[in-house]
This record gives structure tokens, C-alpha cells and sequence, in this order.
């Protein structure tokens, strides 16, 4: 039944551990492979446009919403799904271009995996620090979505500064830096 979904989705979440992890990054790079164009920075929006283009029954599209701090309730985005209107991801459209950015990732992220769906229908994020292994997987899409792995090394090489390249990519300078380290290139 969940293969007829979309090509994207994984199945259901596993604990949190350097599976789930693993499960989340494929599933950030088979997004890229499906639905990015090649450019930095790379914008969760088109990307959710584009696989929803390519979902099989409408009630699967993504929808990615820009809301006010008041919409969201203090939260910093959510992930919803219902069976009439599909996905809705929802990002604070005040925020600056790279928390945003992150957000748009991380609730894109909720959705691919399979986090929201007919039992569980609503993800709020009242922030990202959380011990639920859904956090923890939808930050890992969300690293890999923004700064792939595979283009890292390049990346790194060519830039000035870390900043620089945090800059090129759309992301906090401390997200870089914590994704670099994690991929012991810094
Ligand atoms: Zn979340």
C-alpha cells in the first residue's frame, strides 16, 4: 500500500539510531536525485514542487506554506497531513533566508519519511532540540538535503571561508560547521 504513496517514502520510522539516520539520508539524496536542478542553494520549495508533480494521486502533493510567527503558535514550522488537501508543510515566513530555508528542509523532511500520515496527521516544531527519534531523522534530511555529502568535499575546497560557503549554500554558518565536522572535514 505505502509504495503507491509516492516514490519517496520509506515506510515508518525506525528508533534512533545510526539506521534511522542512514534511512534519512537516502531519502534526502533520492529527493536530490529526483527533483533538484544542480544549484546551490538548494531551495526545499522547488524540490517539494517538483515531487509532487511527479506523486501519483493528488492527495499526495506537498505543499509548502509560508505563515506568520502568530499561525504558527510559537512553533517554528509543522508538518500535516490530510486526506483530502495532502501534505501542507508550514515555515514562518518571517524568518531570515537560512533558518527558513532549514525549517522548509526539516518539515519536508517529516513528510518524506512518513512522520505525518493518516494516525499521526500533525508534527508541530517548537524547536529542533528534541529526543524524538522523528527530530533527529528529519534534521538528518534535512543536513543532507542542503549540504549533500557527496559535494561537500568539493565545495569545502573551492570556497574562501567557511562563511562563504555557508553562504553559497543558504545555510548558518554553525550548521555548516557542525555538518563538517560530522563528516570529519573540519
Ligand atoms: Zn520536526
Amino acid at each position: 500500500m505505502r509504495e503507491s504513496r509516492n516514490m519517496l517514502q520509506y515506510g515508518t520510522s525506525s528508533k534512533g539510531d545510526c539506521m534511522s539516520i542512514r534511512r534519512a539520508e537516502a531519502a534526502a539524496q533520492k529527493a536530490l536525485e529526483i527533483a533538484w536542478d544542480e544549484k546551490f542553494p538548494i531551495d526545499p520549495i522547488a524540490i517539494a514542487r517538483k515531487i509532487s508533480v511527479q506523486a501519483q494521486e493528488q492527495r499526495y502533493a506537498i505543499q509548502m506554506i509560508g505563515v506568520s510567527n502568530e499561525d504558527l503558535n510559537g512553533a517554528s514550522g509543522s508538518a500535516e497531513f490530510s486526506a483530502t488537501d495532502g501534505y501542507i508543510c508550514k515555515f514562518n515566513k518571517d524568518e531570515y533566508g537560512a533558518r527558513s530555508r532549514f525549517t522548509q528542509a526539516h518539515e519536508l523532511g517529516h513528510v518524506i519519511l512518513n512522520h505525518v500520515n493518516e494516525e499521526t496527521t500533525l508534527l508541530r516544531d517548537d524547536r529542533f532540540i528534541n529526543s524524538d527519534a522523528r527530530e533527529t531523522e528529519a534534521n538528518a534530511f534535512a543536513a543532507e538535503l542542503l549540504m549533500p555529502k557527496k559535494h561537500m568535499p568539493t565545495l569545502l575546497k573551492r570556497a574562501s571561508s567557511v562563511s562563504s560557503l555557508a553562504q553559497e549554500l543558504g545555510v548558518s554558518v554553525s550548521a555548516l560547521s557542525y555538518r563538517l565536522k560530522n563528516l570529519g572535514l573540519l
